[in-house]
């Protein structure tokens, strides 16, 4: 009997979960899904990037939902459209061997009226962007007056992403039976005055630092002049020709310039950020998620949530206004067990930032001197 087993997940779950690979369940995993599985609870649970979140609700959701049934019984907010249309697929996967379960993902920058079709059609789990939600509420293209949950995911970026009205809009519309699940990297009070709001004795799952997000980064720091950032970032991509980065810059035209000096430097990069269609950006992912980039330049917004394996390096190109964005950007790499390695472009007035970072992600930066001479392989 694995451990899967053992968390009380039916046998449809199980052989989905074997067809994925899944061993053995995260903490995170085996600390909620018992609970959600057994109990009609609210639910708090904190847990860094990396740690399987999307299956310690998932995997319950599936299971409770009734697939005979096609109205909406489950709302999932989520920050972006990629996390939205990432947690979609996941889902699907969960639900292989369970084909009358449909969820459907509904998300700004595509066809409003194509999202509400695939809801008429019955979507039991609708994945939404609480913008999009918004709209689909406004003008009465979806009915959510009977859902039974609601799940909360990345909260705390939702509500860094300024999406608190929405939130609290949304949430007005469903009834006042139902469990909400929220899901989050870090606790700040805008999450704590949500789970306070619109919760009823959650049950709080914290899964500490020790989880597998975390130990498996080590952090690195570069220190040059501002005016250096980019001969250093091409150093850094020389000393280590099998690079599969995701490289973060503060402003949509950053990103831009960045991804656009590499390629004309013969590098394989790309530009991810919100400036682009939906429909440039799916192609962008697309790319990076097959290997054919090998670094995806990309600002905070656009990267959020993005699960993509085996990234070997985060680089920070500029530093975050926010700490906790460091949090998120470093989690896109060390991922299900595997190393990985956050390295920050640092101008001497930043170095102050180095320190407060430490403190929230509770480890220490290598001070590291930029790879010259032998080390480099490209001139
Ligand atoms: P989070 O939402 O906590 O950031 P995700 O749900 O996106 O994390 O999961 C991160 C990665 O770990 C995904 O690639 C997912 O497929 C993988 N994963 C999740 N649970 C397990 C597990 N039990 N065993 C192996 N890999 C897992
Ligand atoms: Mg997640």
């Amino acid at each position: 009997m694995n451990k899967f087993q053992e968390l009380g997940l039916n046998s449809s779950i199980l052989k989905a979960i074997e067809d994925m690979g899944f061993k053995s369940p995260s903490e995170v995993q085996e600390k909620t899904i018992p609970i959600l599985l057994d109990e009609d609870t609210d639910m708090v649970a904190l847990a860094q990037t990396g740690t399987g979140k999307t299956a310690a609700f998932g995997f319950p959701l599936i299971q409770k939902i009734d697939p005979k049934s096609k109205h909406t019984q489950a709302l999932i907010l989520s920050p972006t459209r990629e996390l939205c249309l990432q947690i979609t697929n996941e889902l699907k996967n969960y639900s292989k061997y369970e084909p009358s379960l449909h969820p459907v993902a509904v998300y700004g920058g595509a066809s409003i009226t194509e999202q509400a079709k695939q809801i008429e059609r019955g979507a039991q789990i609708i994945v939404a962007t609480p913008g999009r939600m918004q709209d689909m509420i406004r003008r009465k293209l979806t009915d959510i007056s009977k859902i039974e949950y609601c799940v909360l995911d990345e909260a705390d970026e939702m509500l860094n992403m300024g999406f608190y009205e929405d939130i609290t809009a949304i949430l007005s519309h469903t009834p006042k039976e139902k469990n909400t699940w929220l899901f989050s990297a870090t606790m700040p009070k805008e999450v704590a005055t949500i789970a306070k709001k619109f919760m009823r004795n959650p049950v709080e799952v914290t899964v500490g630092s020790k989880n597998m997000g975390a130990t498996n980064v080590s952090h690195e720091f570069y220190l040059v002049n501002a005016r250096d950032r980019y001969a250093a970032l091409k150093r850094l991509a020389d000393a280590n020709p099998d690079i599969f980065s995701v490289i973060f810059c503060r402003t949509k035209r950053d990103t831009q310039k960045v991804a656009e000096r590499l390629i004309e430097d013969g590098y394989s990069a790309a530009a991810l950020h919100g400036d682009l269609s939906q429909n440039q950006r799916d192609l962008v992912m697309k790319s990076f998620r097959t290997r054919q980039i090998q670094m995806l330049v990309a600002t905070d917004v656009a990267a959020r949530g993005i699960d993509v394996d085996d990234i070997t390096h985060v680089i920070n190109y500029q530093l975050p206004d926010e700490v906790e964005t460091y949090t998120h950007r470093s989690g896109r790499t060390g991922r299900a067990g595997k190393t990985g390695t956050s390295m920050v472009i640092v101008s001497k007035s930043e170095l102050r930032k180095i320190k407060s970072i430490e403190r929230i992600i509770k480890q220490s930066f290598d001070e590291k001197q930029l790879p010259d001479g032998k080390d480099i392989c490209r001139v």
